[in-house]
């Protein structure tokens, strides 16, 4: 068995050409019903809300972790838990079952990781499965959980659409103790006979409210069902209603709850529109906001892949450093230029709604609605991705008179 707890899924190419691979995508040019937004919606002065301060009644020393565990999180410079984690590790270390409600940036991936990875370290036959909405965020975890069980010996495997299925089946083989993956590639496997969840003694579901946005509930539902009833599951959501209460009470065994949410990040970031009264007129306006000296490391969200493309390439052609990201893309291409934008090698990325899900770049100083969005909770999505880790950023969005 592999020694180390690593990454197993090829970004080389997509997987077969007739197999649908991902669920989400093809979401992406299905115009949902658009819901009229009143555009005075979209000018907000930022209200920075100073960071509350949080004592920590644990330090990570304090848990009863293994101390492999405790020297990864030294080495990666954790000191004093967030507070998901303080709240969540005690409780989840003694078997309960949790409802962790907590937004991104929270430290809510070391919340879970930890008790899981010291129960696996312990139990040397449980297996842990962490189902997350996009394929990002999935690797997001791989990278945390990877460099937190550094040394472990414990491995695992990553089951994601849009990657070629060949290095999965051939980690799968090999009895991973840990399955991270998106809903969709899950079932996929479950469907080929390929994993089977009956050994499974831990389930973490993040950004459940996502989860069931982007349409997996069917999945989700087929996948729990198959995990053994003898289980701990954790819950994780940013927010809390009614269908997320529904799927949680269906799968949970008298979970607690534990709520740390952070400010609205939308409260961090400038909001205001940009109003144009010709179409031929857009491209112009957005070029003279991208040569802004303020004007940084910039998301452009327009609403279809193609219209993303387009306009990606429009940029290009401008002598922008541009790139686009959409459903249309394989996971190697979007991952590409993901990474490319982290690194700032460009510092335009133009994205769909769906796409841009989970991507978590801290230094993000503009988002611009090149379309209006859908819905406001998708306007308060695209604007939460400026203004992160206590920065102001400014959103502003393109309206016809
Ligand atoms: P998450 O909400 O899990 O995506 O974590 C957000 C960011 O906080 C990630 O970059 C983590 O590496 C970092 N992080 C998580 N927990 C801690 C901690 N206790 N101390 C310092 N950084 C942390």
């Amino acid at each position: 068995m592999p020694s180390t707890y690593r990454k197993t899924t090829s970004q080389r190419s997509a997987f077969g050409g007739r197999r649908r691979n991902y669920r989400a995508a093809p979401k992406q040019n299905k115009r949902r019903q658009g819901q009229y937004i009143d555009p005075a919606r979209f000018v907000k002065a930022a209200r920075p809300v100073e960071a509350e301060q949080y004592e920590a009644t644990h330090r990570f020393s304090d848990f009863a972790i293994h101390e492999l565990l405790k020297q990864n999180l030294r080495a990666k410079g954790y000191e004093t838990p967030s507070p998901i984690q303080d709240q969540t590790i005690p409780v989840a270390l003694v078997g309960n079952d949790i409802i962790g409600i907590a937004n991104t940036g929270t430290g809510k991936t070391a919340a879970f990781a930890l008790p899981v990875l010291h129960q696996l370290i312990e139990d040397k036959h449980a297996r842990a499965l962490i189902i997350a909405p996009t394929r990002e965020l999935a690797q997001q975890i791989e990278a945390e959980m990877k460099s937190i069980a550094k040394g472990s010996g414990l491995f695992g495997v990553l089951l994601i659409g849009g990657t070629n299925i060949g290095p999965q089946l051939r980690d799968l083989r090999l009895s991973p103790r840990v399955v991270i993956g998106t809903p969709g590639r899950i079932k996929d496997h479950l469907e080929r006979k390929t994993l089977r969840l009956d050994t499974f003694k831990f389930a973490v579901l993040d950004e459940v409210d996502r989860m069931l946005d982007m349409g997996f509930l069917p999945d989700v539902t087929t996948i729990m069902n198959q995990l053994p009833a003898e289980r701990q599951s954790l819950f994780f959501s940013a927010t809390m209603d009614n269908k997320v209460q529904m799927l949680i009470e269906n799968f949970a065994n008298q979970p607690v709850a534990i709520k740390h949410k952070t400010s609205d990040t939308s409260d961090n970031v400038h909001q205001n529109v940009v109003r144009i009264s010709s179409s031929s007129e857009k491209m112009d306006k957005l070029h003279d906001i991208l040569i802004r000296e303020e004007v940084e490391k910039i998301i452009v969200f327009d609403e279809t892949q193609r219209s993303v493309e387009r306009l990606s390439n429009e940029l290009i052609a401008r002598g922008f450093k541009a790139d686009a990201i959409h459903g249309g893309k394989n996971q190697g291409q979007r991952q590409r230029a993901l990474n490319r934008f982290k690194k700032s090698e460009i510092n335009i990325l133009v994205a769909t709604d769906v796409a841009a899900r989970g991507i978590d770049v801290k230094d993000i100083t503009h988002v611009i609605n090149y379309t209006v969005p859908q819905t406001y909770d998708d306007y308060t999505h695209r604007i939460g991705r400026a203004g992160r880790a206590g920065r102001i950023g400014h959103a502003l969005t393109f309206i016809s008179h």
